[in-house]
C-alpha cells in the first residue's frame, strides 16, 4: 500500500493540499508543452513529483513512494543531501557561471578530486554537460590520438543519446539512429546467463569472449581501430557483472593492438558497486574512463572524461579540438566537490559495498528462491538486476528483448501502486537505490518486490 504523508506536509514544509494543486497544475503543463525522451508523446503519462528527500520522493498525490531507481542511477548521494544543496546555494552567491577558458577553484577542486579516485595515472578531467557527450570527446581523443577511426562496442550497452554515444549503444534504441556509418562495430561481450558462445561455465565465457574479440579485431584491421568502448559493468542492458579475468583480457588486446581502452562508468561510477569506479572490481586501468550521473548525484547536470597521461600527452603541443560553453560549470563542479567530500566523510562507498553484499544482494536472491519468475539476480553494491521469465527452463523472457510485455507492465504498476519506482528495462527490474539507503529501506523495496513478484509468476 502506498502511504500518504500523515502529518499533511511535504519534506519542504510544503502544506500537501497546495502542492497537490501545485503537481496537477504541473501535469497539465507538462502535456501541453513537454515534449519527453524516447516516447510516443501521446502515449505516456508522467508521474508528477512533489518533493524528495534520501531514498524517497513524493508523487503528485502525495504519496511517498521508495525510490529504487535513484533517477536514472543517478543520486547515490541520496535526494536533498544538506551538503550538496548548501554548496550549490553557497557557489550560487559567489559565481554562477565562467566560460571554461579561465581557472576557476570549484572546476580545479573536483578535477582533483576525480583524478585522486581514478586509478593509474588518469590525471587530467576533461568536463562535459553529461553522460553521452563525455562519450562523444573520449572517442574524439582516442581517434586523434591513435589516428584511426573505427570504434568497438559491445551489445548489450548503452552510451547516450547522441550521434556517435547512439550509434555506440547496443541495444535497440540505436536502430532508429544508426545511418550505418559511424564507424562503430559491435561485438559480444561476456553473459553466461545467455551465452552467445554456448559457454557452460564463467572461465569458458570469459576465454570464448576473448576469442571473439580478438578475431574481430583481426578481420576488421587492427590499424584501423581507434577504441574499443566498454561499460564497466553493462547497466541499462541488464547489469552483467564481467567474470574474472575479462576485462584484465580486454586491457591486454587493447595493450596488443595498440587500441584505447575507454571503460564508460556513466552508470557505474562514483560508489554505485561498493567502490569508487566499478573497474576497481578488476583490478585494470584504462586509458579513458567517462562519467557523469553519481559524480553529483546529478544535482547540477556533469560528466566528463579521465584522461590517462600517454592520452593527454597527444594534446600537450596540439591543440585538443573540441569544447562546450558549460564545461565545468561552476554550480555543477561545487557540486561534485561538495558529493564526493561527503561520500567519502560519510562513508558511503562502503555503505553502498555492505548494502550489497549483505542485505540487498542476498535478499534479492532470497526473493529467487521463492519466485519462479526470477531467472537470474546479478549485481554487485546498489546495482542490481532480476531478469523475470516466463519459463525458467528456457529463459524465455518476460517481455521481448526490446519491447514491453502486459505482463512487464503490470508488474511495474503494482510496484508503484505499492509505494517502489522500480527502474525497468524489457523483462528486468533494476533494484538501484541511493548508496546512501538503510538497512531498513532496502528490507522494505524487498517486502514490495516480494508481494507484487506474485503476479510475475502468475503470468508463467
Ligand atoms: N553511458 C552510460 C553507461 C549510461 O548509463 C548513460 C545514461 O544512462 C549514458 C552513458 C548517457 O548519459 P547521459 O544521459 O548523461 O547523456
Amino acid at each position: 500500500m502506498t502511504t500518504t504523508v500523515s502529518q499533511e506536509l511535504l519534506p519542504t514544509g510544503q502544506p500537501l493540499d497546495a502542492a497537490r494543486a501545485e503537481g496537477e497544475r504541473t501535469y497539465a503543463l507538462d502535456r501541453a508543452h513537454v515534449f519527453h525522451s524516447w516516447s510516443a508523446q501521446e502515449q505516456i503519462t508522467p508521474m508528477t513529483i512533489l518533493a524528495s528527500e534520501g531514498s524517497y520522493v513524493w508523487d503528485g498525490a502525495g504519496n511517498r513512494m521508495l525510490d529504487f531507481s535513484s533517477q536514472l542511477v543517478n543520486t547515490n548521494i541520496g535526494h536533498q543531501h544538506p551538503k550538496v544543496v548548501a554548496a550549490i546555494q553557497d557557489q550560487a552567491a559567489k559565481l554562477c557561471t565562467i566560460a571554461p577558458q579561465y581557472a576557476n577553484d570549484a572546476r580545479s577542486e573536483a578535477a582533483r578530486l576525480i583524478a585522486e579516485r581514478t586509478p593509474g595515472d588518469l590525471n587530467k578531467v576533461f568536463f562535459t554537460n553529461g553522460g553521452a557527450d563525455a562519450n562523444e570527446h573520449a572517442v574524439r581523443m582516442a581517434r586523434l590520438h591513435t589516428g584511426r577511426y573505427k570504434v568497438l562496442s559491445r551489445y548489450r550497452s548503452y552510451h547516450g543519446g547522441t550521434d556517435t554515444a547512439i550509434n555506440l549503444t547496443g541495444d535497440p534504441r540505436r536502430w532508429p539512429n544508426d545511418y550505418g556509418n559511424s564507424g562503430v562495430v559491435h561485438f559480444h561481450g561476456p553473459f553466461l546467463y545467455r551465452s552467445q558462445f554456448h559457454s557452460e561455465n564463467e572461465q569458458q565465457e570469459t576465454e570464448r569472449a576473448l576469442e571473439h574479440l580478438d578475431q574481430l579485431i583481426r578481420l576488421e584491421g587492427p590499424n584501423s581501430i581507434a577504441a574499443i568502448v566498454l561499460e564497466s559493468v553493462p547497466g541499462t542492458a541488464g547489469i552483467m557483472v564481467p567474470p574474472p579475468g575479462y576485462m584484465a583480457g580486454v586491457r591486454e588486446i587493447c595493450d596488443r593492438y595498440g587500441i584505447v581502452f575507454i571503460a564508460d562508468e556513466v552508470m557505474s561510477g562514483f560508489g554505485r558497486t561498493g567502490k569508487w569506479f566499478a573497474i576497481d572490481h578488476f583490478g585494470v586501468v584504462p586509458d579513458l574512463i567517462t562519467f557523469a550521473k553519481g559524480v553529483n548525484s546529478g544535482y547540477v547536470p556533469l560528466g566528463g572524461v579521465a584522461i590517462s597521461e600517454k592520452i593527454a600527452a597527444t594534446f600537450a603541443n596540439r591543440p585538443y579540438p573540441g569544447g562546450l560553453t558549460y564545461s565545468g560549470h561552476p554550480l555543477a563542479t561545487a557540486a561534485a566537490v561538495a558529493t564526493i567530500t561527503a561520500m567519502e566523510d560519510e562513508r558511503i562507498v562502503e555503505n553502498a559495498a555492505r548494502i550489497g553484499s549483505e542485505i540487498l544482494g542476498p535478499g534479492l536472491r532470497g526473493l529467487a528462491d521463492r519466485h519462479p519468475s526470477i531467472g537470474e539476480v546479478r549485481g554487485l553494491g546498489v546495482f542490481w538486476a532480476i531478469e523475470l521469465v516466463a519459463d525458467r527452463a528456457t529463459k524465455e523472457p518476460l517481455a521481448p528483448y526490446g519491447a514491453s510485455s502486459p505482463a512487464m507492465n503490470e508488474v511495474i504498476a503494482a510496484c508503484k501502486a505499492s509505494g517502489l519506482l522500480p527502474f525497468a528495462n524489457f523483462n528486468r527490474i533494476h533494484a538501484v537505490p541511493p548508496c546512501t539507503v538503510t538497512e531498513a529501506e532496502v528490507r522494505e523495496g524487498l517486502a514490495i518486490l516480494d508481494s507484487v513478484l506474485d503476479i510475475a509468476d502468475a503470468h508463467r
